[in-house]
């Protein structure tokens, strides 16, 4: 019963998915969340999704990718969104490795609405912006909140104390991964993978089947068998989403 709820299947580096959804249901994963990241990557989230009965679509607009459109495309792209009922919104967020803070933060601002419109949680990337993050945050509250890869100051976290915090395999050769396990109770932790990124050993390409990885790990730190440390983080999953 095992969770992947960030990761990018519709990367040009998976030449072919029927193995890796294979590998991931023989690891024992029953659900992963495709994070679209552009229009063309959202619509190959779908079908992706047709295709395979564990994937589930999480639409988006990519920061790095928002300053890359048009207002107009952004907002037809939004209205389009919302037609397909995605499960979450992701990949969405702010950037700031990439310029046009005030245009990411405005469309940031516009789904944060929209989730709260279709009621569905948000997955947030952040980077070198994590504290205009949490500010927003603190401003809108929006309910349903999952930090995705979440690199920021831990003393952050006791600001945003109702979010979850998806934690990708690489977390076994990270402190800061570890330290962030730690600090974060179990009921707000879940996995992920940002499959084909954040490989828990350097230069492979990851796979939702790596999830395991990342729940030996949380289980080791938190102190409880992997059983139950799955099933502490099956229940966040089906809490939020
Ligand atoms: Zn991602």
């Amino acid at each position: 019963m095992l969770v992947d709820v960030h990761c990018h299947l519709d990367d040009s580096r998976f030449e072919d998915l029927d193995p890796v959804i294979e590998r991931a249901k023989k690891a024992g994963v029953v659900t992963v969340i495709n994070n679209g990241a552009s229009p063309s990557r959202n619509r190959k989230t779908l079908d992706i999704c047709k295709k395979y009965k564990i994937v589930k679509k999480a639409l988006g607009f990519y920061p790095g990718e928002i300053i890359e459109f048009s207002d107009s495309d952004i907002e037809e792209e939004l209205k389009w969104i919302e037609k397909q009922k995605p499960i979450a919104l992701g990949e969405i967020g702010l950037d700031f490795t990439f310029g046009e803070h005030e245009k990411q933060e405005k469309y940031f601002r516009k789904f944060i609405e929209l989730g709260a419109k279709l009621d569905i949680p948000l997955i947030i990337h952040t980077r070198k912006a994590e504290r205009r993050i949490v500010e927003i945050l603190e401003e809108l509250k929006p309910r349903k909140v999952v930090l995705h890869c979440f690199s920021g100051k831990l003393k952050l976290l006791k600001r945003v104390e109702g979010v979850y915090f998806s934690v990708p395999p690489i977390i076994v050769n990270s402190v800061h991964f570890q330290e962030l396990v730690k600090k974060v109770p179990l009921t707000r932790l879940l996995t992920e993978t940002d499959a084909p990124w954040m490989a828990p050993v350097k230069g492979e390409i990851n796979e939702p089947a790596n999830v395991a990885v990342t729940v030996k790990e949380i289980a080791k730190i938190k102190g409880i068998t992997v059983e139950e440390c799955t099933k502490a983080i099956y229940a966040n999953y089906q809490g939020l989403f």
